[in-house]
């Protein structure tokens, strides 16, 4: 028998290897930005096209290579960065894989111009899968230039799984500013299609975290240090009270490099403790630098998970540094414990005016084929639902015929401040008030964003919020729908959004939270979720607007909530896939005290 095993050609392993290494247009910018700083560039230029898919530039003014390490430099395990295995654990660079180039190279289109100081000339090397199509002298400044273009375009597989320009954009910024984050001593500028998004000059930490997020930042921060033996943490954290729902601002890097670690954030979050209201999350930028001895980087190929050898200590040390800040900057006292969830009501139902059981019926009447004003399709709805007719749905039959019943009494209650107890003839129904009032309000923006005229109500004082470039991509790709919803808003060219007007019913105090929510969520990756930017939107405005549990409601304030529910064209789940209400038959309840 002929034997079976072959070795692998080297570009078909460089492919299999980029799998590993780079999985989208980010990779590629955080493997030639890391490679920039390990050649102590002072300015680095990111620049991209058609968020990386077309094009990923990095030039940096670094040390550069030669002509024969530029030839080295795309092979595969070719580095400068490590000699023997002993050196793994004295790592000062963010490589040492000797991987990134090659894997790159194996994938796309890479151009790259390279000088060091000695040379005179510079070295030009064109590589299109693996291979070598061009090698020639050029006249570029010292330093390196590496363009990558038409990433996987031999797999095509990994191209098509790409996601929308929006999300790969997001991941690109992420990882610009995680590196950026790093070396606030370095200069960084970044543009994408010709519009620069950041122009990042060297600073303090505090100046970068503000150059990045906006300054408003500057008196969010609060320091955090600690010098042990075993390990010294500087950064910042942010104060509690404003602290933000979204987890974005989570940033750990141990020896300048970023790390993902769950470990380490439930110390930070237990720091936090009792200091945070329930769904906001701790904002941070913590630094810590260990002896590269006592740390495993080794165990993810893209580099971004850690084991620390003294994994209890440093738990401790992180946790007891960031309380000691939190103390210590007296944060805690400008907390307002006493907070009470009736200021959380997101708007008063006694503005409403209260709609009255209605008697007359309407059989004709289709609530979903109009847009009539809430409070005559409320009461239609109503109708519709006691005479047991014209409910269109798609709930259960059960629970269709759940509701087509004449309540004994119109009369209902909160129960627990969670649930509203509606009686029914032969049985009662159980609603949950905040799922009850996210779907109300869910159909409303998505009939707002379709019928492109959501009520808007003009701010008394306009809320100003900056945003950060990557907020700005953002806001202009969902700019009409939020528009559409009845936000008013105006982008000035420092990157502040004037917010001039709101949708009806959004109180003023919530605005800039809101938005920034919006923003967050908008730009979040949920392509596998297959729901589509508006979709979102609704559900994150809904989600903010709607009562929650434990807010106490009126009685016209339950009733003027289930005529807007029993109006919904969908009542058996919220917008999040969660049951509405459960019903419990009279039958049952006797059955219980026979
Ligand atoms: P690694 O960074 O793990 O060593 P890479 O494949 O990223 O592997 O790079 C291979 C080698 O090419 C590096 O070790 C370095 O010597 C050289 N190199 C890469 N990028 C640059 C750059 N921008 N400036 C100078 N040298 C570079
Ligand atoms: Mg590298």
């Amino acid at each position: 028998m002929n034997s079976r095993i072959a070795l692998l050609p080297d570009h078909v392993a460089n492919q299999i290897a980029a799998g590993e290494v780079i999985q989208r247009p980010a990779s590629v910018v955080k493997e030639l930005l890391e490679n920039a700083v390990d050649a102590q560039a002072q300015t680095i230029q990111l620049i991209i096209k058609d968020a990386g898919k077309t094009l990923i530039q990095v030039i940096d003014d670094g040390m550069g290579m030669n002509s024969t390490d530029i030839r080295l430099a795309f092979e595969r395990h070719a580095t400068s960065k490590i000699n023997v295995a002993e050196d793994l654990f004295a790592l000062d660079t963010k490589g040492f894989r000797g991987e990134a180039l090659a894997s790159i190279a194996a994938i796309a289109h890479v151009e790259a111009h390279t000088r060091t100081e000695e040379d005179e000339v510079s070295h030009y090397l064109k590589i299109e899968g693996s291979k070598v199509i061009d090698q020639t002298l050029s006249t570029q400044p010292k330093g390196t230039s590496i363009a990558v273009r038409s990433l996987f375009y031999n797999i095509p597989a990994r191209r098509n799984f790409l996601k929308s320009d929006n999300v790969e954009l997001r991941h690109v910024i992420d990882e610009f500013q995680r590196v950026a984050l790093a070396h606030p001593e370095i200069k960084f500028l970044f543009f994408n299609n010709g519009n620069e998004l950041f122009d990042l000059p060297p600073v303090s930490l505090r100046k970068r975290i503000c150059g990045i997020f906006g300054s408003k930042w500057d008196k969010q921060l609060v320091p955090s240090e600690e010098a042990t033996s075993l390990a010294q943490l500087k950064g910042f954290v942010i104060k509690p009270e404003f602290a933000k729902k979204t987890r974005g601002q989570q940033f750990f890097f141990v020896n300048n490099r970023f790390i993902k670690s769950p470990f380490l954030h439930h110390a930070v979050a237990t720091a936090f403790e009792g200091l945070l209201r329930p769904g906001y999350h701790p904002g941070y930028f913590l630094y810590l630098s260990v002896d590269p001895k006592t740390i495993d980087i080794n165990i993810h190929p893209t580099k971004t998970e850690i084991k620390f050898e003294e994994e209890q200590s440093i738990y401790a040390i992180l946790r007891s540094a960031v309380k000691h800040s939190l103390g210590v900057f007296q944060v805690m006292p400008t907390l307002d414990f006493d907070h009470s969830t009736n200021l959380d009501v997101p708007y008063s139902f006694k503005e409403k005016v209260p709609s009255p059981p209605p008697i007359e019926v309407d059989s004709s009447f289709n609530p979903f084929h109009t847009l009539d004003t809430p409070t005559k399709r409320q009461k239609e709805a109503w109708t519709n639902v006691l005479s047991g007719v014209q409910i269109e749905s798609t709930i259960q039959p059960i629970q269709k015929e759940a509701l087509m019943q004449v309540p004994q009494s119109t009369r209902v209650f909160q129960l627990f401040l969670k649930y509203i107890v509606c009686p029914l003839q032969t049985h009662m129904l159980l609603i949950d008030q905040s799922r009850a009032h996210q779907r109300v309000l869910y159909e409303r923006f998505l009939s707002s964003i379709t019928a492109k005229k959501g009520l808007s109500q003009q701010l008394l004082f306009p809320v100003e919020i900056e945003l950060n470039p990557q907020q700005v991509e953002v806001y202009h790709q969902n700019k009409d729908i939020l528009e559409s919803l009845g936000f008013q808003l105006k982008l000035d060219k420092d990157n502040t959004l004037e917010i001039l007007g709101s949708p009806e019913h959004c109180p003023s105090s919530k605005i800039e939270e809101l938005m920034e929510t919006l923003l967050f969520d908008a730009g979040e990756d949920r392509s596998v979720e297959h729901f589509s930017q508006a979709d979102q939107i609704a559900k994150t405005l809904a989600r903010s607007l709607a009562i929650k549990s434990g807010d106490p409601l009126e009685l016209e304030e339950q009733q003027s909530l289930l005529d807007d529910f029993f109006g919904c064209k969908e009542t058996s789940i919220s917008p999040f896939n969660k049951p509405i209400f459960i019903t419990l038959e009279k039958t049952e309840i006797e059955q219980k005290l026979n």
